[in-house]
């Protein structure tokens, strides 16, 4: 369980696993997908940024 903030719904909110809906780890940084509670997909990574929301544009999702 974390907390991020949303980039769709502008709150940070508690996230649950069962909310996430993929994993990866690409060069020493764990990254997360997951849904949010306004439905939003969102991204969490543990990277430079620690732990800061990335929002999912248009150019990473493609
Ligand atoms: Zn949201």
């Amino acid at each position: 369980m974390f907390a991020n903030h949303c980039t769709a719904c502008d709150q940070t909110m508690l996230i649950f696993p069962s909310q996430v809906t993929g994993m990866a780890r690409i060069e020493g940084v764990t990254a997360m997908t997951y849904t949010c509670w306004c439905g939003s997909e969102q991204l969490w990574h543990d990277g430079l940024t620690a732990g800061a929301t990335e929002p999912a544009t248009a150019a990473t999702v493609a």
